[in-house]
């Protein structure tokens, strides 16, 4: 029964934790940019199309990404 206990406990703690962290990340305004800014556009060489970078083949005119 103590056993319920503490399972009870121990959830609480980790949803506070994760709220504190959360209020971390949103409250520091660079560490978006910084996420976006490692983000590179990939686009088809041939016809200049911005490709999501999963795609192979571009969807507009075929040509083999990478
Ligand atoms: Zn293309």
């Amino acid at each position: 029964m103590s056993g319920s206990c503490l399972d009870l406990r121990q959830y609480q703690d980790s949803a506070d934790m994760s709220a504190i962290i959360g209020k971390l990340v949103s409250g520091k305004s660079g560490y978006k940019a910084v996420i976006e800014k490692k983000k590179e556009v990939i686009k088809c060489k041939q016809c200049g199309k911005i490709l999501e970078g999963t795609e192979k083949f571009c969807p507009e005119c075929g040509n083999k990404v990478k």
